[in-house]
């Protein structure tokens, strides 16, 4: 890929930028903020890392949008993240003109991009793009379920002593606290996990699992999390650029999957070049099945606050 850029020189956008920047996925990334000056020095200060992470991509920042012209993807991390106490939704009306802003941007400066978008609340935020810029459901998508997941990982991780490279897991639905980690589909190298946890420790990793987010702004105390949050969102470039066909949880616009249309939520997906190529049905049992249903309600409840936000 040539050009990525990344909307929000903040604590998502910078993690986000370095990352991408040491593993070369593309040839320049811009780094758009309305912040003056920040950007730039964002962009200088991960340049000034090259010599030691043996990169030579183009960093930069500015204030202007013009610097998203031919990006062939856009990050989107603009916005206000929220502070102890708050939920994702609490950011919603905020953060909706933010995205209504930066999509306007990007139809302008980068038509034939991708949107993945990070903000929150991503579900809803996701929904709002790709409804402003009516482009194929494949390429606007969100990050949610990607960090979700790994933090599931670390849990069983720590609970059980096994490395968190045999640990996969899935989480589906919103990104919020009727997210619906599933550990019917979570294994430590093909073992299912119930194998080494009781269902009540199970139990226990799902609910901290729904929560993490909340856990770290907790203990950071001015600070939502960005660490994982940008490695989550690599994640999801590298099986773009490399065209890997990864099956990753994304946040989608839905067309009749899992019996839903007009939302975005976290579903599997099969994300390469293209983007978003396509969406995995699972065989949900009737107990996740309820629980998808409650996280449809709560997005779809987002979604319709949106007609009041102008
Ligand atoms: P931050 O405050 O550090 O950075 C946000 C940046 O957005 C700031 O630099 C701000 O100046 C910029 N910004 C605001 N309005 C803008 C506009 N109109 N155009 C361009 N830039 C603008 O926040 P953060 O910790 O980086 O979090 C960013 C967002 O990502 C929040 O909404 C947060 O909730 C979300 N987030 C999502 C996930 C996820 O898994 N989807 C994980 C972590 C954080």
């Amino acid at each position: 890929m040539k050009k990525i850029s990344i909307v929000g020189a903040g604590r998502v956008g910078e993690t986000t930028a370095q990352i991408l920047a040491e593993e070369e996925y593309c040839r320049e990334i811009a780094l758009f903020d309305v912040r003056e000056d920040v950007p730039d020095g964002v962009a200088l200060d991960i340049l000034q890392a090259a010599p030691f992470f043996k990169f030579d991509c183009l960093v930069r920042g500015g204030n202007d949008p013009e610097i998203l012209r031919d990006s062939e993807l856009v990050i989107i991390t603009a916005g206000f993240p929220r502070k102890p106490g708050m939920s994702r939704a609490d950011v919603l009306e905020s953060n909706v003109r933010i995205i209504d802003e930066v999509t306007d941007h990007i139809l302008a400066f980068a038509p034939e991009a991708m949107i993945l978008m990070v903000s929150n609340p991503v579900d809803t935020l996701t929904y709002r793009a790709a409804r402003r810029t009516g482009w194929p459901r494949g390429r606007v998508f969100g990050q949610a379920g990607v960090l979700d997941a790994s933090r599931m990982a670390a849990f069983i991780a720590q609970e059980t002593g096994f490395s968190a490279l045999d640990i996969t897991t899935m989480v589906l639905g919103g990104h919020g606290d009727t997210m619906v980690p599933v550990p019917r589909f979570c294994t430590i190298n093909g073992i299912p996990i119930s194998h080494f946890l009781s269902e009540e420790r199970i139990e226990a990793i799902n609910e901290r699992t729904r929560t993490g987010g909340a856990e770290i702004l907790a203990l950071r105390k001015n600070s939502s999390a960005y660490d994982a949050p940008g490695a989550a969102v690599a994640t999801m470039v590298d099986a773009i650029v490399n065209d890997r066909g990864r099956l990753l949880p994304c946040v989608a616009l839905l067309d009749g999957e899992y019996g839903e249309t007009d939302i975005a939520m976290g579903v599997p997906c099969v994300l390469g070049e293209q983007g978003i190529k396509s969406i995995v049905e699972l065989d949900l049992n009737a107990r996740e099945r309820a629980d998808f249903d409650q996280s449809v309600v709560a997005v779809r409840a987002e979604i319709e606050r949106l007609t009041d936000i102008h």
